[in-house]
């Protein structure tokens, strides 16, 4: 069975190209004349969605960057925003509804609007966005359907701004450095990779309330939360290229009360061009955080917790590999913000989240019909 999927409707040489154009026009207002001289401001980012992961990581992260700063927010509650206008020090006329992004336009203290909603609200949020004539920053899962990855994609085109995916893990050392091992083979390519990312979303108190647990705004369950992570981690090991099919079943549901909407649990198994499988596991049901890549001369083991905030520890046949700790949303909003300003295309492109969203598609149809799905990526 194929899973269905739509043509990407942007080339990714038309992208880049794109991107070097929206970064040309970005940089000319805040560079100063001489062309070596530092920008004159930082860039400034607005955030779209004031729940927990802007609340406790994007925001406190925004402080500490040194290329872009929080000027701005969408919020369906103005008091809350007027709060984060006085903590972060914007202006109250850089306070936004969603239903009123429009007003972004003209507003020249924000550069780049980051999307941090329910999953099945970034398509509106991110090509109002693009309408208003910013650069999007779009959090994962890039959406809930490839379509709505396609519309996103379309709509930043068609605007001539830059639209990355908010996958932070790209630019942490560690992460960055399993991804040379991979890409420079230096193991020889890897073949055999295992992996699984969850937490035990079911006895927590959350379970009540998060969107997570419903179909409309999620998408999915684990796969479309945790599994991505999952999923990214298998392309990285193989330079980024896609699996050409997958095979995948649904865990068993321990607590129907909970898990009525979205699985509880899913495993899969991605099969690449060159004979390379990477099985893979993502639940709501356990504590887990690893990845393991293995090649016929060495293997790597990002070791628990691979995906999580924490520093990750990144093992290999020849030993274990020291990187600097860093605040993963400050790297990740910095490098966005330097390859922004330098015109360099971004490590996490929005054909990079419509890649994993054709592959999580493809598994959940594999896990419903039980066979073995091609991806279209
Ligand atoms: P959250 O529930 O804490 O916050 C979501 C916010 O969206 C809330 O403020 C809510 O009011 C607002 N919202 C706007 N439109 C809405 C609508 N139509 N329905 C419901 N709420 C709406 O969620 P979160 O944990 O902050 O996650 C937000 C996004 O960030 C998700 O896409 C999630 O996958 C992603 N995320 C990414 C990471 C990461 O490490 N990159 C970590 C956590 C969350």
């Amino acid at each position: 069975m194929k899973t269905p999927h739509s043509e990407s409707p942007v080339s990714r040489r038309a992208f880049l190209g794109q991107l070097s154009a929206a970064a040309a026009l970005l940089a000319a207002p805040i560079r100063s004349r001489a062309s070596d001289a530092p920008p004159r401001r930082k860039l400034g980012v607005a955030l779209v969605g004031l729940g927990r992961y802007s609340t406790y990581q994007l925001g406190p992260a925004l402080r500490k960057t040194a290329l872009c700063r929080l000027s701005g927010v969408v919020t369906g509650d103005r008091v809350k925003g007027e709060k984060w206008a006085r903590d972060y020090g914007f202006p109250e006329a850089n306070i936004f509804g969603y239903d009123s992004m429009e007003r972004m336009a003209g507003n020249r203290d924000i550069d780049v609007i980051y999307v941090v909603t329910p999953n099945s609200v970034h398509a509106e949020n991110c090509i109002a966005a693009a309408k208003a004539g910013k650069h999007v920053i779009c959090e994962k899962p890039m959406a809930t359907s490839v379509a709505d990855c396609d519309s996103i994609i379309s709509a930043c085109r068609d605007a001539g701004v830059r639209l990355t995916v908010g996958y932070r893990l790209h630019y942490e050392p560690h992460h960055a450095e399993f991804a040379r091992l991979a890409r420079e083979r230096v193991f020889g390519p890897f073949m055999r990779m295992a992996g699984a990312n969850g937490f035990e979303m079911g006895s927590s108190s959350r379970a009540r309330t998060d969107w997570r647990l419903d179909r409309r705004l999620a998408g999915g369950g684990p796969l479309m939360d945790m599994g991505v992570y999952v999923v990214q981690a298998a392309c990285m090991a193989k330079a980024e290229a896609a699996p050409v099919s997958v095979t995948a079943r649904f865990g068993p549901v321990t607590l129907p009360e909970v898990f009525s909407e979205v699985e509880e649990s899913i495993e899969w198994t991605m099969e690449f061009a060159d004979g390379a499988q990477a099985r893979c596991r993502a639940s709501y049901a356990e504590q887990v955080s690893n990845f393991r890549a293995e090649a016929d001369h060495g293997w790597a083991q990002l070791e628990d917790p691979a995906f999580y905030y924490e520093e990750p520890f990144l093992t290999t046949s020849r030993g274990s590999v020291e990187r600097p700790k860093v605040n993963h949303q400050v790297v990740q909003l910095d490098g966005m913000a330097a390859e922004l300003l330098e015109g360099r295309p971004s490590l996490a492109p929005g054909e990079m989240g419509r890649r994993d969203m054709a592959i999580v598609e493809a598994i959940y149809a594999a896990a419903r019909s039980r066979g073995r799905v091609d991806v279209r990526a």
